[in-house]
């Protein structure tokens, strides 16, 4: 048997992510005499740069999207015990925020094709203590927002959106983050934009607003001068040369978002005929930017498993993977209620009846059984994005009876 030459004969495309624009901006922030935020240069033409793609009235640019997450549910001041409905295919930082809140994450199974929270499994979860729903944008596809806002009308809950995988998604001709209550974007190494580690929380609300940067500031105010904290905040400020390489990369945004787009789309295009091969289903009057491209595998029409099968895409040239090891869920800090010191004081204190050793998202799971997760960036071409879908094409064929 001769060894044939792989199909995907280009290396992985690599995208400088880091370059001038974020040395002059960091340049000028070595020369001020202060790199704190409060009232910086940096910080200040962030706020701006922010606001030009995601006009929201209140912002608070802080460490990591978990810390947004966190200050978000921190503003609602809801009570111990009280429930969030959060996808059980997310990650970590859409829930410790929630945790540390001492509120209690209920997990909901997701669409098939969508990944995204099930409206009806949304709505089987509600309970008298359900206060909020996490819509998470998963990959970048807009979760049904319609579905969500509904929902939120209707039983008087807060809708929080989880942007961090979503930078430049919109639902129909809406922006992400701008749809419900609040808005929360990570700037960490893996996302669209980055400064390494940092995030963004945001809010149209005056009653909310007025609280994210007391909360992300140790509850100090700012504006006043007064230093009288009255409530248990936290620290998660950014400081001004991670604003410096932020504003930088929100000048890029519409370059690096637009191209995952376009490639993506395409490669739906291109492997959406294959048996046993389902592409996300995206709405066409939505934009998904593609965090990163999942899809999933038909394993009764396929004669192979979801790791033969991304092992075959590999030794075809390209990068294929699974996604996650498991819901959120399984993990062991859920599975033991190990949240403080071995300890979980908000069902110690009979505030909640929760055991996630029961939980079980049986969509969920499947999905992480049977995707193939493709690392995914703007520095992709048509001839690439072609030779992926090439091989994608070649090894379906290989498996299927
Ligand atoms: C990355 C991510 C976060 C957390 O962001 P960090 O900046 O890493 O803290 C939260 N939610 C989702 C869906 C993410 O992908």
């Amino acid at each position: 048997m001769s060894i044939a030459s792989p199909i995907v004969d280009e290396p992985f495309p690599l995208p400088q992510r880091w370059g001038a624009p974020e040395v002059e901006l960091l340049t000028a922030a070595m020369q001020q005499q202060s790199l704190f935020y409060w009232r910086g240069p940096q910080t200040a033409a962030l706020y701006d740069a922010f606001r030009s793609h995601y006009p929201l009235k209140h912002l608070f640019p802080c460490s990591s999207g978990t810390a947004s997450v966190h200050l978000a549910f921190a503003a609602m001041k809801f009570n111990p015990g009280d429930e969030i409905l959060v996808p059980a295919i997310t990650d970590m930082g859409s829930v410790l925020g929630i945790l540390h809140q001492l509120l209690v994450p209920v997990f909901v199974d997701i669409s098939p094709r969508t990944y995204n929270a099930d409206p009806a499994s949304i709505r089987a979860a509600i309970t008298p203590k359900t206060r909020g729903i996490l819509a998470v944008h998963l990959c970048g596809n807009p979760c049904d927002m319609d579905a969500m806002m509904e929902i939120g009308r209707e039983h008087g809950l807060i809708v929080v959106e989880d942007c961090a995988q979503a930078w430049g998604a919109r639902y129909g001709d809406q922006i992400v983050g701008l749809i419900g209550d609040l808005g929360c974007y990570s700037f960490n190494d893996y996302k669209h934009l980055s400064c390494g580690d940092g995030g963004m929380v945001g809010t149209n609300h005056d009653h909310i607003g007025a609280h994210l940067s007391k909360w992300g500031d140790k509850c100090y105010n700012r504006v006043t001068g007064i230093r009288n904290p009255d409530e248990l905040a936290y620290n998660y400020r950014m400081s001004e040369p991670l604003s410096a390489i932020c504003t930088a990369q929100l000048g890029k945004h519409d370059a690096i978002v637009n191209p995952r787009t376009a490639m993506g789309l395409r490669l739906t295009e291109a492997i959406s005929d294959l048996p046993g091969i389902l592409p996300p289903e995206i709405r066409a009057e939505d934009t998904h930017t593609f965090y990163n491209y999942i899809f999933r595998l038909d394993l009764d029409t396929l004669i192979c498993t979801r790791d033969e099968f991304t092992a075959a895409l590999c030794a075809e040239g390209m990068r294929a993977d699974g996604y996650l090891p498991d819901p959120v869920y399984r993990y062991d800090l859920f599975q033991n209620h190990n949240f403080f010191a071995d300890t979980w004081p908000v069902r110690d204190f009979g505030l909640t009846t929760m055991d996630y050793t029961q939980v079980v998202c049986r969509e969920s799971e499947k999905f992480l059984q049977d995707c193939v997760h493709l690392p995914f960036n703007e520095a992709m071409t048509e001839s690439y994005i072609d030779k992926v879908a090439l091989a994608i094409r070649s090894v379906a064929q290989r498996f299927t009876r």
